[in-house]
C-alpha cells in the first residue's frame, strides 16, 4: 500500500510540474542514445569483401555474393530478421558497415526488408548523427580508433 501511494505521489508530482518525457512523434523527432542500434548503413567504397560480417552474424542476416575472381558483387541485409547485436559493425576492419540511429523504416511486405547494397548506402543518418563520432570514446574501446574519412554518401 505504501509503495502504491509513493508511486502515485511521484506520478502526480511530474503531472503537476509540467515535466514531459514523451514527444509528439512524428511531428517531433525524439532524441536517441548514441548507443541506439538502428538500421545499417553500408559503404561499398570502404568494404574489402572480407566476409567477416557475414560469418559473425548469428542468424544469417547478411548475405554476400562474390564472382569467380572473389570480387564482391552483392551485399544484402535482411533488416527484418536482424537482432541488432552489432557484431557485424564490431568485426568490420574498415568501418564499412555501421548501425545508424535511424529507426524510421517501414515496409508493406517482408521482402521489402531485404536491403541491397545501394539501399543500404542510401540509408540516411538520423538527425545527421554520425554513429562513429557519437559513440566515441566508448566505441574506440572495442574496435580501435579507425582511420580515414567516411564516405557513405
Ligand atoms: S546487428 Fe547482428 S544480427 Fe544484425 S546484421 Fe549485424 S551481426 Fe547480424
Ligand atoms: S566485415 Fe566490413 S569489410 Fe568485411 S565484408 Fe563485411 S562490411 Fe565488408
Amino acid at each position: 500500500m505504501i509503495g502504491l501511494l509513493k508511486s502515485m505521489a511521484t506520478t502526480m508530482r511530474h503531472a503537476l510540474d509540467g515535466s514531459t518525457f514523451t514527444v509528439e512523434y512524428p511531428d517531433t523527432a525524439p532524441e536517441v542514445s548514441p548507443r541506439f542500434r538502428g538500421v545499417h548503413k553500408f559503404s561499398q567504397e570502404r568494404c574489402i569483401w572480407c566476409r567477416q560480417c557475414e560469418n559473425v552474424c548469428p542468424n544469417d542476416t547478411i548475405q554476400i555474393v562474390m564472382d569467380e575472381q572473389r570480387n564482391g558483387e552483392q551485399y544484402n541485409l535482411h533488416i527484418g530478421q536482424c537482432i541488432y547485436c552489432r557484431l557485424c559493425e564490431e568485426v568490420c576492419p574498415v568501418d564499412a558497415i555501421l548501425l545508424t540511429q535511424n529507426f524510421e523504416f517501414t515496409a508493406d511486405t517482408k521482402d521489402e526488408f531485404a536491403l541491397n547494397k545501394e539501399e543500404l548506402k542510401n540509408v540516411p543518418w538520423y538527425k545527421d548523427i554520425d554513429p562513429l563520432e557519437a559513440r566515441e570514446p566508448d566505441r574506440g574501446g572495442w574496435v580501435g580508433e579507425g582511420e580515414g574519412e567516411l564516405d557513405y554518401q
